[in-house]
């Protein structure tokens, strides 16, 4: 078995540390950022782009690689790293946030602002429902083709196993902020019932594929915003064996009130055990990973850098804006001057203006390039000033100049 983390520094007033996660695939220098590649790439973007912009790890998606081109290829190309030339460390999410989003209409990541939230962004309304779930698992439709399908946690297990990523997530039942407590309750209870089911189904096809590199499994704690669930999840999950096996390490999911994403973490990451790492699924936003890593997560991933990149919006110390707005038509200035990435060493807002305008494919590939190494450089940096003592200043510092500059320079 060759899944380790180790605490190398912790903070004595707060739950951040510093650490090293190894995998077969190898090492994840913590706190990371770990970029999205859905269907095994990140869009418009070459894996050597991504690790000379310094990802260490790459997530990608069960639910999309089961649909195609089906998990079974990916075993036969041996996992998920050999499949799509990306010799470093890899994570799956289980499907079951994607699964469960065709029920409940999700257009959005799950770091919801329940002041801005209307109820037409998460209730797919009268439009048809494409999941159900009971408590043996999931059953939905396509969105490819519209073909019928069944998640249960032994298949997400068999199905990730085969993906062949080096952390794999239990399949869990995710909530809105929408649903009633009754129903959190409910569904807590199902996600502790799948985890341990996971867990068998794990440990039975770690056996069968003894010649596989090992995987780790993580479980994922929900709760919403109640204190005592998520406390509750993370002592059940936390303390959970079954087959001789307890989860290598933890995903904290499910509906997360931006206001109160510091105080949910702080709960659940003071129950969990502590030798073990921590990832937050789906957060990525800079203000969030400040929260998330002075709370003691080790490990963030979130489409939106290379999503918000496709439509030219950029991740910038002057704070977020679009490129392809008509200020920069002229202008012959890196995206961000501070920042040391591919595209702002060689290129100007005025090209990434024309190449948008003009709706060329390479517009993609180099905002992506920016907004991915600006991410990953945030979190490498909060990284540094733990190990240097200086964490509460390096925020400071950023989150003064960001969230200013963030309310001049708007979209
Ligand atoms: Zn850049």
């Amino acid at each position: 078995m060759s899944f380790n983390f180790e605490i190398k520094s912790a903070q004595e007033d707060s739950l951040a540390r510093v650490g090293t996660i190894t995998t077969p695939h190898g090492q994840i220098q913590t706190p990371a950022f770990i970029p999205v590649g859905t269907k095994a790439t990140v869009k418009s973007v070459l894996p050597e782009a991504m690790a000379d912009l310094g990802a260490q790890a790459l997530l990608a998606n069960a639910y999309h690689l089961y649909l195609q081109p089906g998990a079974d290829i990916l075993d036969e190309a041996g996992g998920l790293s050999e499949f799509m030339n990306w010799p470093g460390p890899t994570f799956t999410d289980s499907g079951g946030f994607q699964v469960l989003s065709l029920g409940v209409g999700f257009k959005k990541v799950l770091a919801m602002d329940a002041k801005t939230f209307r109820a037409d962004d998460v209730i797919a309304g009268n439009k048809e429902r494409l999941a159900h779930v009971d408590d043996e698992g999931v059953t939905f439709k396509s969105h490819l083709d519209g073909s019928m399908h069944r998640f249960t946690p032994e298949i997400s297990m068999q199905v990730q196993h085969q993906i062949g990523a080096d952390i794999m997530f239990a399949f869990d039942e995710c909530t809105t902020l929408h649903n009633t407590r009754p129903y959190q309750e409910l569904a807590m209870e199902r996600t502790l019932a799948w985890a341990a089911r996971c867990l068998d189904e794990h440990k039975l096809l770690t056996e069968q594929r003894s010649t596989k590199p090992y995987q780790a499994l993580f479980g994922v704690i929900q709760g919403a915003q109640y204190e005592d669930l998520r406390k509750k999840a993370a002592g059940d999950l936390g303390s959970l064996e079954s087959s001789d096996q307890s989860f290598d390490g933890f995903g904290i999911g499910g509906a997360l009130d931006k206001e109160k994403l510091g105080t949910i973490i702080s709960w659940v990451n003071q129950v969990l055990p502590q030798e073990k790492p921590k990832h937050l699924l789906g957060i990525g936003a800079p203000e969030d990973l400040f929260v998330g890593v002075e709370n003691g997560i080790d490990t963030f991933d979130c489409v939106l850098a290379s999503r918000i990149a496709r439509t030219s919006a950029v991740y910038t110390m002057e704070g977020r804006f679009n490129l392809s707005n008509s200020r920069f038509k002229r202008d012959f200035t890196a995206i961000d001057d501070e920042c040391d990435c591919y595209t702002c060493t060689h290129y100007t807002r005025a090209y990434m203006h024309h190449v948008f305008r003009g709706k060329e494919m390479i517009a993609a590939t180099l905002a992506t390039i920016h907004n991915e190494r600006f991410i990953v450089r945030l979190v490498d940096q909060m990284r540094q000033a733990l190990l240097d003592g200086n964490f509460a200043d390096m925020k400071a510092d950023f989150l003064g100049r960001y969230a200013h500059r963030s309310g001049q320079a708007s979209d």
